[in-house]
Formats: C-alpha cells, sequence, structure tokens
C-alpha cells in the first residue's frame, strides 16, 4: 500500500484486519517518514527504531493467531513526560538528561497492553511548562504548517507529529491547556480528560491537582480509540477516579436534544477576527445539526488566570524539590552537599522553570500563604461552581481553544505574561477538572489551522467526542495536510 502514514489511526486499523499491510510496515513507514520529516520539524526526542519493530513483529505475529485487542500492531508516539521502561525520559530537560526511567506508567502500559508500538518520545515545553515547546532545553519544535510558527505546547510535539502524519495518534498531557492549545496550533483532534481519569502513575508531576493525560488524534474516533484504552481506575495513583468508562456511541448521526451553551465571556476583545468568526461558524453547523445552542454565563473566568499561575507554581515548587542532582539524572559535582544542590539546579533547570519555582515558593512561603495559595484555592472554587451552575442547564459549553493561532517563533521570548496568556481559555477547565476538546475548524487568512473546544461535565469525555465525531462526519477539517 502506499503512502500508508497519511491513514488515520481506524484506517490503519482497518487495512491491518483486510491483511492489506501489516504492522512492520506500518511501524517501519512511520520511521521513514519520521527520518524524512523530523530533522525539518524536530517532533521527537527519542526514536525508538528497533523496539518498535521488534514489538511490531510480535503484534504482526498475535494477528496472525487472530488474537484481539484494540489497538494492536499500531505506532502510537508518547509525550516525553510519561515514563517508558527503556527509553528515556527528559521532560524536555538538562536535570534529567540521560534520565531512564525504571518502569511504565499505567496510561502507556495500558496503550501497550492493547496491543499499540511505541515508537518514541516527543518533545515538550520544559516540565510542561509553557505554551510553545520553546521552552524545551531540546531546541523547540516546528509548526508543519509553517515552520516558522510554533506548534503549540506543551505537548507541541505530540501534536506536530500527528498533524504532519508522522504518527496517527500520541499521547500528551495538559495541565492547563497542553493539550487542547498545540491540537488548535497544528489542526488536530486533541482530548483532555477528566483530572482522575487516567492514571497519572508514571507522568512526571508539574501541578498534582491539575495535571491530566490527554489523546492526540486526527478524529475523534481515533482520539476515541486512545481514550478508551489507557482509561480506569489504577491503584497505583491516590487520585484516581473509580469511576467506570463509559463505550462510546458513535452511532448518532445528529445532535438533537443536545443543549449547547456559549460562555459570553469567552469571546473577549483582542481575540484574533477569523477564530472568531470560525468558532461561531462551527456553532452554528452544531445548531444545523440539530444542537440547541443557548447562552450562558461563567461569570469568574477572568479569575482563571491568575488562579492557575498561584496554584500551577506552587505545586510545581514542591514537585521539582526532587531534582537535586543526586536522585535524578546528572550532577554538577561541588565539595559541599548544598553546592551541588544548587549548582546541579542552576545549571540544569532553564529560565521559566526557576521562574515558576520561585513564584510557587514565594506563594507557599509562611505569611503569604493565605494571602496566595488559600485565596486561590477558595476562588478555584467558585470557579468549578461557574462550571456547575452551567451543567444545570446545558449538556456542554462551545468556545474559542485559543485566543490566535500559531505564533512565530520568539514572539512572545521577552514576555512570559504574554505566553500565559495563550492558555486563558483552557485553563478554566483544570481548575474545575472537567474534560476538553479541540477540533479543527478552519483556517486563519495565512492558512493556519482554528481549533474550537467544547467542555463537558465530569467524567463526559463520552459526550465530547460522539458530539466532535457528528461535527467531523459534515466537515472535512479534519482531514486536511499541511505540505511539509
Ligand atoms: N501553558 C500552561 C503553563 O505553562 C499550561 C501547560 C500545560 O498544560 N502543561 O503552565
Amino acid at each position: 500500500m502506499s503512502n500508508l502514514t497519511s491513514l488515520s489511526l481506524t484506517e490503519m486499523q482497518s487495512a491491518l484486519a483486510k491483511g492489506e499491510t501489516s504492522s512492520v510496515e506500518l511501524t517501519q513507514a512511520t520511521l521513514d517518514s519520521i527520518a524524512n520529516l523530523d530533522p525539518k520539524l524536530h517532533t521527537f526526542l527519542h526514536v525508538a527504531g528497533k523496539q518498535a519493530l521488534h514489538q511490531a513483529r510480535q503484534a504482526d505475529e498475535e494477528r496472525a493467531q487472530k488474537v484481539n485487542k484494540p489497538l494492536l500492531g499500531l505506532p502510537i508516539a508518547i509525550k516525553d513526560v510519561l515514563t517508558v521502561e527503556n527509553m528515556p525520559c527528559t521532560c524536555g530537560s538538562k536535570i534529567l538528561e540521560g534520565f531512564m526511567p525504571p518502569f511504565t506508567g499505567t496510561a502507556v502500559r495500558r496503550l501497550q497492553e492493547a496491543g499499540a508500538i511505541i515508537i518514541g518520545k516527543t518533545n515538550t515545553d520544559e516540565f510542561a511548562m509553557g505554551s510553545s515547546t520553546e521552552n524545551s532545553a531540546y531546541g523547540r519544535t516546528n509548526n508543519p504548517w509553517d515552520v516558522r510558527r510554533v506548534p503549540g505546547g506543551s505537548s507541541g510535539g505530540s501534536a506536530a507529529a500527528v498533524a504532519a502524519r508522522l504518527v496517527p495518534a500520541a499521547l500528551g498531557t495538559d495541565t492547563g491547556g497542553s493539550v487542547r492549545q498545540p491540537a488548535a496550533f497544528c489542526g488536530v483532534t486533541g482530548l483532555k480528560t477528566t483530572y482522575g481519569r487516567v492514571s497519572r502513575y508514571g507522568l512526571v508531576a508539574f501541578g498534582s491537582s491539575l495535571d491530566t493525560v490527554g489523546a492526540f488524534g486526527r478524529n475523534a474516533k481515533d482520539a476515541a480509540a486512545i481514550f478508551s484504552a489507557m482509561s480506569g481506575h489504577d491503584a497505583l495513583d491516590a487520585t484516581s477516579a473509580p469511576v467506570a468508562v463509559p463505550e462510546i456511541k458513535f452511532d448518532p448521526r445528529d445532535l438533537r436534544g443536545l443543549r449547547i451553551g456559549v460562555p459570553k465571556e469567552y469571546f473577549i476583545k483582542g481575540i484574533q477576527p477569523e477564530v472568531e468568526e470560525k468558532t461561531r461558524a462551527a456553532i452554528d453547523q452544531l445548531k444545523a445539526l440539530g444542537a440547541e445552542i443557548r447562552e450562558v454565563s461563567l461569570p469568574h473566568t477572568e479569575y482563571a488566570l491568575p488562579v492557575y499561575y498561584i496554584i500551577a507554581p506552587a505545586e510545581a515548587s514542591a514537585n521539582l524539590a526532587r531534582y537535586d542532582g543526586v536522585r535524578y539524572g546528572p550532577r554538577v559535582d561541588a565539595n559541599a552537599l548544598w553546592d551541588v544542590y544548587f549548582k546541579t539546579r542552576g545549571q540544569k533547570f532553564g529560565a521559566e522553570v526557576e521562574r515558576r519555582i520561585m513564584i510557587g515558593t514565594y506563594a507557599l512561603s509562611a505569611g503569604y500563604y493565605d494571602a496566595y495559595y488559600g485565596q486561590a484555592q477558595k476562588v478555584r472554587t467558585l470557579l468549578t461552581r461557574d462550571f456547575e451552575l452551567a451543567f444545570k442547564d446545558v449538556d456542554m459549553l462551545a468556545c474559542p481553544t485559543t485566543p490566535s493561532t500559531a505564533f512565530v517563533a520568539g514572539a512572545h521570548e521577552n514576555d512570559p505574561l504574554a505566553m500565559y496568556l495563550e492558555d486563558v481559555f483552557t485553563l478554566p477547565a483544570n481548575l474545575a477538572g472537567v474534560p476538553g476538546i479541540s477540533f479543527p475548524v478552519g483556517f486563519d487568512n495565512n492558512h493556519l489551522p482554528i481549533g474550537m473546544q467544547l467542555i463537558a461535565p465530569h467524567f463526559r469525555e463520552d459526550l465530547l467526542l460522539s458530539a466532535v465525531h457528528v461535527y467531523q462526519q459534515s466537515s472535512d477539517w479534519h482531514t486536511k495536510t499541511p505540505n511539509i
């Protein structure tokens, strides 16, 4: 078969089922496209070619024996903040350069058990802090639609690899928008799961009360296949929810009976006109498909950004205390133990990580705790209540994913606050713990993809995935391919 990598995950699955290709062939085609295109894009930090081909041969043997596994033989990439045995895990940081984790995290292990072939580890902002991959200590990823632009972040490597047809699907993580924002910038479908839905065991912690594992695919069906395989309770993560994972139904042909709320606070001044225009057009399309559209209000939305930038750095400052040059990764030697800590951390952490550690340590310090962290937690409750109230009247919310399309690399270089504003529409879902999905709804005048977001109540990923599937049956934005 020609051009194997242009197939979506579900198309690969049926090509395998019909005997038109093999897992070895798919895996080799994937490795070939990475070898051809990744020098231009830099989506991967580590490609595990030999291991992947070995797994693919095993998958073909299992297929010959009619073993039935949902992802058997399909190549998938993993953001480099999730541990995979026998593959380095750097988190985009020099402080973990060469670190080999001794175990595979639950989400990846479940994909492997479902038969997936793990191709390698994708680029990320250092410890998932950022919105462009420019904070990766190993250099940024380029957006496949325009290589002078960023792919978004922090899961920019995964999003760009799926957009460029290097892999059909990939895992990302979303603490404040890191699956949805790069999905929007790269023109792919990205699902942020409910907090607690997917185990965080083996996910290197950033903001522990916000971190979620998510999936990238070319369409909702592909994202759903990954979601179903990796979700569900895990005794190894105390915050994992003992909630059953529903089967996702893709049979509805329309959206009749679905009530969609459009929060007025998400259409703010300063948003790129084409983003608003295409989002509204897609909302009209959802209406034409039978959904009932209502305006709703989430009155505390404006506090999401300041609340997030207290809570996430506070949790990060505690989580990153473990990188001391003794337990993980490289060490900068010195005579006194304190100097080992100072020098290793001082030399190996990047500027954004140091900034977050300082903000977080300050916010948590005695005397300031109540004024910052305590207060932020209270406002977080108000933001959560906004969603709870809205979901009494509607089944899901529709809004833009990002205020603008992909920006040119370096545009926010000297302005961390401008970078923080990238996530203004995605952060509230993390603070409330609810799921969200970004999917392509058009292009701007520079032919850059535009994504829009749907947000649902806790554990209703099924609603999001089936609604996006219905939309994608009647649109072709998700099928557009960048010309690299
Ligand atoms: N851009 C946000 C941050 O830098 C969110 C990152 C994420 O979701 N991992 O914190």
